[in-house]
């Protein structure tokens, strides 16, 4: 499939129970006061970015009210005012910001999935719903593979997520598992041999920004080295 087709197929996904009951429960009954007049997606968050990425970018899962909200990957929520504007920065993104569809908002060489991709209660999937959920991962790998350079992975379940999609495809990844840690890297390598970078950063969640264990000048740091070669 090419990703049009990909997205197509994931957005009727139903393998999880929980999630399903709870995107859709949070967009009929669960909206925030603030959003109650919007539609709300409620469906697994698509990808989004540049169809000829060389990196992508692992996030967790969609939040409640950001994504499963907007239908795009890390908007309407603080941890995306954060990582938008760092994207920005980078030269990745077009804009500082991203509202939803329509703002004008694109990524160039980029684009962003998501190891789970409904959101889950309290932003937390079960082993089972992340194992679930990685044969997305996977096919988005593999539609990548051929341009890959680099994967970020954001937190240690994005972490985990690609290097467990990675090994399902058939890739090189060394072992013992590499550790994940803010700025650690190591490089798999594709079925065809090609190296491919695979990068760690601390997610941009509240918690990790609000308490300065990612500061925007870290995430501007793994964010320039990306486009190192492997
Ligand atoms: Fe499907 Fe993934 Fe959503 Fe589970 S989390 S229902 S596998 S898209």
């Amino acid at each position: 499939p090419d990703v049009p087709e990909l997205q197509a197929r994931l957005s009727v996904c139903r393998a999880c129970p929980r999630l399903l009951r709870w995107r859709e429960e949070v967009a009929v009954t669960g909206r925030r006061a603030a959003f109650a007049d919007e539609p709300y997606w409620g469906r697994p968050g698509p990808s989004f970015g540049d169809p000829d990425a060389e990196v992508l970018l692992v996030g967790l899962a969609p939040a409640a009210n950001g994504t499963n909200r907007t239908g795009r990957m890390f908007t309407g929520d603080s941890s995306g005012d954060f990582l938008w504007a760092a994207l920005h920065r980078a030269g990745f993104a077009a804009l500082a910001t991203s509202v939803g569809a329509g703002d004008g908002q694109a990524l160039t060489g980029m684009r962003i999935v998501a190891a789970v991709r409904c959101a889950p209660p309290a932003n937390k999937p079960t082993g089972a719903e992340r194992a679930a959920c990685e044969p997305w991962l996977r096919r988005d790998l593999e539609l990548a593979a051929p341009r890959l350079r680099a994967v970020l992975a954001l937190g240690s379940i994005g972490w985990d997520a690609a290097l467990s999609a990675a090994r399902g495809l058939g890739w090189e990844v060394p072992r013992p598992k590499p550790r994940f840690g803010h700025a650690a890297e190591v490089v798999l390598r594709t079925a065809d041999g090609r190296p491919v970078r695979l990068v760690g950063s601390y997610h941009v969640s509240p918690h990790n920004t609000y308490t300065k264990r990612l500061t925007p000048e870290m995430l501007d740091e793994v964010l320039l080295g990306l486009r190192r070669p492997a």
